[in-house]
């Protein structure tokens, strides 16, 4: 019933799906009711609510109170739906909710954005963190009791390692965010996260698993979803990244260092993305040729960073995969790796002129529209372009 998005990775050959769009409010809202309630009345007996996991409406525990409680939560709900829409309303910002084009390519003033964020609502920030919390506490409880909160500026980091990896992860996670605020240019000042944006973390993948399947009940086939790598997904204004269990990562510590990392920035470069202007999904390519590219750059022994080499020499040789590329929906392993040449080229070509590309494809605009914006050119002139910087790049590489 509710909309909620999603990619994820599955694998060596990592492939990313959409699943509806982003919808905020009461459908959230009587969904949370709905299965909170369900939950709370099929455990009562067997359940002792922690304090510190309750969320933002009040509960009552206990098994006679399930529909009492539920008949409070609702009237408690709904008025926190009245709070935010008045909120909304309120926000000097346009809503990212008007058709395709209808606004796209007007300048930042022209169309009222102030800023390349909306600035979250209190209420938001409060709710969504005891949402990630709840997540974080059930699983706890249920999955894996070494789960545990590793909080920092920007990240709030449940993790099911060992403590004694807390502050590199700490670390990396910064790193990434850094990383995303100098790609796109944003002041320190201006929020990305609606608050702190949570990240799940596991050692184990059967945990990882379960967590997917008993409290996020994200809805991908069992077979994608014990083969996934990681995925980010949002669900009303809680944009969240989930990561599997490091241990298949490779078969050494190093190696599943290094996949970790470069599955977080990509994952985090998603759900960046999803805050950046708006919640509008742009090309396919771009998403994932920006969010290779960014794990590419933040750990450069990955295999983000070869798998642009491979993608240009194969689309140089077949010059319609990489036309095909610019329309489709979804991606093969190659198909990312033209994806990141071909954002790599856009970057390098002019590094401003890419956040603009994006701007005014968040802003409802096409690819093609953005691209004549902020480039200049076509697509075929832009596929021109780049073979021709793709032959001269790789002529100094060896084969
Ligand atoms: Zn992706």
């Amino acid at each position: 019933m509710v909309a909620r998005r999603f990619r994820w990775h599955v694998g060596n050959l990592p492939r990313c799906r959409r699943e509806g769009n982003e919808e905020v409010g009461l459908f959230l809202a009587i969904e949370l009711l709905i299965s909170d309630y369900q939950e709370h009345t099929d455990e009562s007996s067997k359940a002792k609510m922690n304090s510190k996991s309750q969320g933002p409406a009040f509960r009552l525990t206990g098994r006679g109170f399930g529909l009492l409680r539920g008949a409070f939560q609702a009237v408690a709900v709904l008025s926190l739906c009245a709070v935010l829409k008045s909120m909304a309303s309120a926000q000097p910002v346009a809503a990212p909710s008007t058709p395709t084009d209808a606004r796209g390519g007007r300048s930042a003033a022209a169309t009222g954005f102030t800023s390349k964020y909306r600035p979250p609502a209190p209420a938001d920030i409060l709710r969504n963190r005891a949402q990630a919390t709840d997540w974080a506490d059930q699983t706890r409880r249920t999955i894996v009791p070494t789960m545990h909160l590793v909080e920092t500026a920007h990240f709030l980091i449940f993790s099911a390692w060992n403590s004694a990896n807390d502050q590199a992860l700490a670390k990396v996670c910064e790193e990434m965010h850094a990383m995303l605020r100098r790609q796109f240019n944003i002041s320190p000042s201006e929020p990305i996260w609606i608050g702190k944006c949570p990240i799940y973390v596991f050692w184990d993948p059967s945990h990882f698993r379960r967590f997917t399947t008993e409290v996020d009940r994200v809805s991908l086939t069992k077979n994608s979803a014990m083969r996934s790598d990681g995925y980010n997904a949002s669900r009303g204004t809680l944009s969240y990244i989930v990561i599997n269990g490091v241990r298949e990562f490779g078969t050494t510590q190093q190696e599943a260092t290094t996949r970790f990392y470069e599955v977080l920035a990509h994952e985090g470069t998603h759900a960046f993305l999803n805050r950046f202007i708006s919640s509008r999904s742009m090309a396919l390519w771009v998403e994932e040729g920006l969010a290779d590219h960014l794990a590419a750059t933040l750990v450069p022994a990955s295999g983000s960073s070869r798998k642009h080499v491979e993608g240009a020499r194969y689309a140089l040789r077949r010059p319609s995969a990489a036309a095909r590329l610019l329309d489709k929906t979804e991606l093969t392993s190659m198909e990312y790796g033209i994806a990141q040449s071909l954002v790599r080229y856009l970057i390098q070509r002019d590094s401003r002129a890419f956040i603009r590309f994006v701007e005014i494809m968040k802003r409802g605009a096409s690819q093609d529209r953005a691209m004549a914006e902020a480039y200049g050119f076509n697509r075929e002139e832009f596929l021109d372009q780049w073979a021709m910087f793709s032959q001269r790049s790789l002529a100094g590489r060896s084969p």
